[in-house]
């Protein structure tokens, strides 16, 4: 911002608050005092060990101290005068120390939460950081070499995804300070885990929010020679990890794409099958397996891993699922399984009414076409739906087609995506696994 932009309060630009609190001092309660709003800065504060410093409205502390990772630009006290890509020190209104984070300027999302220590982040904290994400993955899913390694803020390292596929890795960088790190991210990345190669694949559109542009390639190493493969339950997938969808696979789905199988049988029909990572599993239990995907690409290589499974039961439908659910009801055709799995339908808050419509017609769909006793997987990855939205969607949906349903289970991403308390963006995916009375 422009140096001479006035202050927000209308008041002339107050003086920046010293360090006046006393330890032990209550806390002001809201609307008690005027808050000192502090003009926008052109160069930046700096802390005592150098660091650069963010001041915090009382709103942005107060949300500090409650736990959300993530403080919005309308809660920092000025502007910092920062370029983003910082590591800062962040303080409340008084001058005192929280914690320090990532910075951005162009998101709205402007501090990342890294800690509440007043200790260095260097390449020691980012290496730590590692090591405790690998360590989850091994606490929680012994001798599996196919996970996500690294899940972004639930890991405590922002705006780093880091996938493994195998001896391959596959990273996306998503906000400025962890784009500027990725030469010290891939060292410690070969350091820790020694992959034969790191394809870089933040070709993701919402790194233009942060300024930057989508990019992929090979950052380390080399590329593996094919697709990689690995195994999900009894089924061989593969990935294509510099031309395939997010950073390869939906390794997400995976822990849901096994429990699938479990309840397969009979008829069944899976909806947006991309490679067919549900589809293969339905057909080692159903009799009979339609994959209904619009992508001819992914139509083809869904076909090849069928082959290469031996699993002669299945049939790939190149379509818009929308309309090729229309037209089974309109047949009257029944199926015993049922998998919906679209992609996200909500890009923002604007978009959510229309999501929602969108879910509730293919919900609605399948519950025409599902045989008493059947079973519908039903699964949305968009984060602005949460999951009591989804729920009220589908019992909307249920109603509408005049049919009782059961909840069987309720479930999220695998185990090697947490979820953050306070942060309830990264629970974005919902799978429920449902029965028809
Ligand atoms: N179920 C998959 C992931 C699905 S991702 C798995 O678990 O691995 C969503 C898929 O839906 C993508 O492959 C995309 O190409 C496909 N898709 C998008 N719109 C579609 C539509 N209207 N009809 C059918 N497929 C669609």
């Amino acid at each position: 911002m422009k140096p001479s932009s006035p202050p927000r309060s209308g008041r002339p630009g107050s003086p920046p608050p010293g360090r006046g609190g006393k330890p032990g001092q209550r806390p002001e309660k809201h609307g008690q005092r005027p808050e000192k709003l502090r003009p926008d800065r052109t160069s930046p504060e700096l802390g005592p060990d150098g660091t650069p410093q963010v001041m915090l409205l009382r709103r942005g502390s107060d949300r500090w101290l409650a736990g959300p990772p993530w403080i919005y630009r309308a809660d920092l006290n000025g502007d910092p005068g920062l370029q983003g890509g910082e590591v800062v020190r962040v303080v409340d209104g008084r001058g005192w120390f929280l914690g320090k984070a990532f910075y951005s300027k162009l998101s709205k999302i402007s501090l990342r939460w890294l800690t509440n220590d007043d200790v260095p982040v260097d390449a020691d904290f980012f290496r730590q950081r590692l090591q405790s994400a690998e360590s989850l993955r091994k606490l929680a899913l012994p001798g599996e070499t196919t996970y996500r390694l690294v899940h972004g803020e639930a890991d405590g390292l922002p705006g780093l995804v880091v996938d493994r596929y195998g001896d391959y890795l596959s990273v996306q960088f998503l906000v400025p300070a962890m784009e500027q790190r990725k030469a010290l991210i891939a060292d410690l990345l070969e350091e820790l885990f020694h992959p034969k190669g790191i394809v870089n694949r933040s070709d993701v559109s919402v790194r233009h929010l942060e300024g930057l542009t989508p990019e992929k390639g090979l950052l380390r190493g080399a590329l593996p020679p094919g697709p990689v493969s690995f195994d999900e339950g009894l089924v061989r997938m593969r990935a294509d990890l510099l031309e395939g969808q997010k950073t390869g696979a939906f390794l997400d789905q995976r822990e849901n794409h096994v429990m699938a199988a479990q309840y397969a049988f009979g008829e069944a029909l899976d909806c947006f099958s991309y490679v067919g990572g549900f589809a293969l599993q339905l057909a080692t239990r159903a009799k009979h397996v339609t994959a209904v995907e619009i992508s001819d690409s992914a139509s083809a290589q869904l076909r090849d891993n069928a082959q290469s499974n031996k699993l002669s039961n299945l049939e790939v439908v190149t379509a818009n699922a929308f309309d090729f659910l229309r037209d089974a009801v309109d047949e009257g055709k029944r199926y015993d399984t049922i998998v919906i799995d679209p992609p996200s339908f909500a890009k923002n808050k604007d978009a959510i009414p229309a999501a929602v419509r969108g879910y509730k017609e293919l919900n609605l769909r399948a519950f025409q076409l599902l045989r008493p006793g059947g079973i519908l997987v039903t699964a949305s990855c968009t984060y602005h739906v949460d999951e009591q939205a989804f729920e009220e969607m589908l019992a909307s949906a249920a109603a509408d087609a005049k049919r009782r349903v059961q909840i069987i289970e309720r479930r999220g991403a695998g185990r090697d995506h947490p979820v953050l308390l306070n942060l309830r963006e990264t629970r974005y995916l919902k799978c429920f696994v449902l029965r028809m009375l």
